[in-house]
């Protein structure tokens, strides 16, 4: 063929192979890694202006209503800190159409804080949130940050994920959405200003603070320290919605004592002073995070606080059968596989709560339980090619529960 006479070329821009450092050949044509490159950078450009397309249609269509409704698909009770999640969420989302207006009016970015014990939804209402709007969504633990310079990881690292999550596509990761787990842990250590610099407590707070305003940040594309060689990646934070989540044990004393000097040096209405002991976390202001050990900066740049509901019976039940991807549906699929169908009878659901509540080990603890119940059947269930039908009765429950090991089930 005459083709392998002459010289390979690109057949997109020409260069000989000796101008390359490769060339890919295909059916009839070549392609350089230049034009690859460029090729790439195109598609991502394309498909970054798309979804950022997607993203303001799944904003323009849901209500803070409607967001509420899938939450509920997900999550069960907390309709308090879901209604004011639905209604934060919204506006950001509006914030970013925002046009600045002669009259001047900037809407700012409204951060949320959720405060609850931990295991009773606050990860998974930031998870769920950011699945419904089909933007890019990072966890990460307040309790691995320092203050830079310090061993641990420094507060950049967080957008690093939210790159990640992102495919590296940054205009995607600017609209995105960071749950920041624990923030409780970097409270101020002591009320006293000490010798010793607090770098993973009030150090990291002071490093949020930036990053939580809107500012444009280097980031280090794979984590780990920043140095001067590494090539960084500028994000800006302006459109990047933080919702912080902690359990802040102890924080329950605060707001008593909060509540009580209040009834002391005020008429309170007879019907205001029965307060629900058991979640005081209800009343929680700004006010105790504050006392608590949050700087009053940090506070203010994450002006929405909610609460969410320690998860009584009712509601551990519920939630083992309830959401649209509950335990129980799990188990189900799972045994669908096999062509089997599982059976749970009532009793057993009421069994794994009893247990639940008895450790307690929260809603965590239903999987570990449910996982030592079905161990031994999802085990033999594949090689028993007979079985169609396979119900889960109370006493086979209870024997399987008492062979698994408690103290584990218990540390979980
Ligand atoms: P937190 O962040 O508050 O510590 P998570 O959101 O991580 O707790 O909850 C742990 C697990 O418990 C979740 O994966 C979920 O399966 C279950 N869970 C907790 N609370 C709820 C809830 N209100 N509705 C449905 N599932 C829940």
């Amino acid at each position: 063929m005459a083709k392998q006479n002459k010289e390979s070329r690109c057949s997109f821009c020409h260069s000989g192979k000796h101008e390359t450092l490769m060339l890919i050949e295909g059916m009839d044509a070549f392609i350089c890694d230049k034009c690859v490159t460029q090729a790439n950078q195109l598609l991502a450009q394309e498909l970054g202006t798309k979804s950022t397309k997607n993203i303001q249609s799944a904003i323009s269509l849901l209500k803070p209503l409607e967001i509420k409704n899938h939450l509920d698909q997900y999550v069960i009770g907390q309709d308090d800190a879901k209604k004011v999640l639905s209604v934060a969420v919204y506006n950001h989302y509006k914030r970013l159409n925002q046009k600045i207006d002669k009259d001047e009016i900037e809407i700012e970015k409204s951060n949320i804080m959720l405060v609850g014990e931990t295991g009773t939804g606050k990860t998974l209402l930031a998870k769920t949130i950011a699945k419904i709007l089909h933007v890019p969504f990072c966890i990460c633990d307040a309790t691995v940050l320092t203050e830079a310079g310090y061993v641990g990881e420094d507060v950049e690292s967080i957008l690093t994920r939210l790159l990640q999550a992102a495919d590296y596509d940054v205009t995607s990761a600017e609209r995105g959405i960071v749950y920041i787990d624990e923030v409780d842990k970097v409270a101020r250590k002591s009320d006293n200003p000490s010798i010793t610099r607090d770098v993973s407590g009030e150090g990291v707070q002071q490093a949020l603070l930036k990053i939580l305003e809107g500012t444009v940040v280097n980031v280090p594309p794979q984590g780990g320290r920043k140095h001067p060689d590494q090539k960084m990646i500028p994000v800006n934070t302006n459109n990047i919605l933080f919702i912080c989540g902690g359990a802040f044990d102890g924080i329950e004393r605060k707001i008593a004592n909060r509540l009580r000097t209040q009834a002391v040096g005020y008429k309170v209405k007879k019907d205001d002073t029965v307060l629900d002991l058991k979640n005081l976390y209800k009343y929680i202001t700004p006010q105790d995070l504050k006392s608590f050990g949050l700087i009053p900066e940090l506070i203010g740049r994450i002006p929405v606080l909610s609460h969410l509901n320690p998860l009584d019976k009712e509601s551990l039940r519920n939630i083992l059968t309830a959401p649209k991807n509950s335990l129980i549906k799990q188990y189900e699929k799972l045994f669908a596989y096999e062509d089997v169908k599982l059976v749970f009878d009532d009793e057993v659901l009421d069994f794994i709560v009893d247990k639940a509540m008895e450790y307690k080990l929260g809603a965590r603890g239903l999987r570990s339980i449910c996982e030592a119940i079905m161990l031994d059947a999802m085990f033999d269930t594949p090689t028993q090619t007979d079985v169609k039908e396979l119900n889960i009765t109370l006493d086979y429950a209870v024997e399987k529960f008492e062979k698994a090991d408690f103290k584990k089930l218990q540390a979980a």
